[in-house]
């Protein structure tokens, strides 16, 4: 089987253009979405993702601003930022870009955030209502998953999911999603044994783990949906993802290709919610 290519960068489009109606009606009402970005430090990768977040507000015509603070910032003074941001009536979303410089308690900062601010999702009181499926600031990234899902006619019900990664933005909140979809879960991570025993199982197999194509084609069942998460540089400077995409597509029946599958789609999931924080207001 060759599978088909799960193209998130067009579906990451055609929800664009959809959101762009949305700001403009709201635009029209008074309410123009914005977005604060708070930036600590000059990590290269923490830049890009930062300048590929303010150019999509602006192709959607969302207002965003990016606060740049040095890297031996104290967590006292990004904490008073953060508070200022939230009694900011004009601010709907704030997004504290991690990770943070080790001397600032990453808890501590997503804490102090107003959870009906908090577009990435990342606040207890917003982790808790997704365990509990209420509405709530889904994280973006297994948000985005579970829209490209959507796109290809996915039914998750009674499906089995294997979730490699638990960390707490992606694979976490993935098998969250999952199971609030009625997928049966399996979560795998760096102390499972018998890895490929498990993920042979799956139906639907996503991996973010943070390796190059540590996932080839023996850990794939025939006919699976295969969800690239990862994102890693090769020694030539390009990118590719967790997951051997050229024996693993002959496999699957759906994978995700890196880069333009998940990361385009986490991006506008971000964007979805700073509309969402925007139309509490009206
Ligand atoms: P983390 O490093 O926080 O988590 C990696 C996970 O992989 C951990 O749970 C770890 O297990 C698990 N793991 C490590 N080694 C193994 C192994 N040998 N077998 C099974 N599991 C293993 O990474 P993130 O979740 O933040 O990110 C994962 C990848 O996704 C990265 O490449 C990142 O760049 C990418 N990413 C892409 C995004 C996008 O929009 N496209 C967004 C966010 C991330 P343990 O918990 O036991 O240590």
């Amino acid at each position: 089987m060759s599978a088909k290519l799960i193209n998130g960068l067009e579906i990451a489009k055609k929800r664009r253009e959809e959101m762009k109606q949305k700001v403009s009606e709201l635009k029209k009402e008074g309410i123009t979405p914005h977005l604060t970005v708070i930036l600590v430090g000059d990590d290269p990768a923490s830049k890009s993702y930062v300048s590929g977040k303010e150019k999509a507000a602006k192709e959607i015509g969302i207002s965003s601003e990016v606060i740049h603070m040095v890297a031996d910032a104290t967590e006292a003074e990004l904490l008073a930022k953060i508070s200022e941001l939230n009694h900011d009536a004009d601010v709907h979303g704030i997004l504290v870009q991690l990770p943070l410089p080790s001397h600032i308690d990453e808890n501590k900062v997503i804490e102090a955030i107003d959870p009906n601010k908090d577009v990435d999702g990342f606040h207890p009181i917003n982790v808790g209502k997704m365990i509990l499926n209420q509405d709530t600031f889904l994280p973006c990234t297994p948000h985005g998953i579970i829209k490209l899902l959507e796109a290809i006619d996915c039914d998750l019900e009674g499906k089995h999911a294997v979730v490699v990664g638990r960390s707490n933005i992606v694979g976490k909140p993935m098998g969250q999603l999952l199971l609030n979809r009625n997928a049966t879960v399996t979560y795998c991570h760096s102390r499972t044994k018998n890895l490929k025993d498990l993920t042979k199982m799956a139906d639907v197999l996503i991996v973010a783990v943070g390796k190059a194509h540590f996932i080839d084609a023996s850990y794939v069942k025939e006919g699976a949906v295969v969800i690239d998460v990862g994102v890693n540089r090769l020694e030539d400077g390009s990118l590719t993802g967790d997951v051997h995409f050229d024996s693993v597509k002959e496999k699957a029946s759906f994978i995700t290709p890196v880069p333009k599958g998940v990361g385009p789609m986490t991006i506008t999931m971000l964007m979805e919610n700073t509309i969402k924080a925007a139309m509490r207001l009206r």
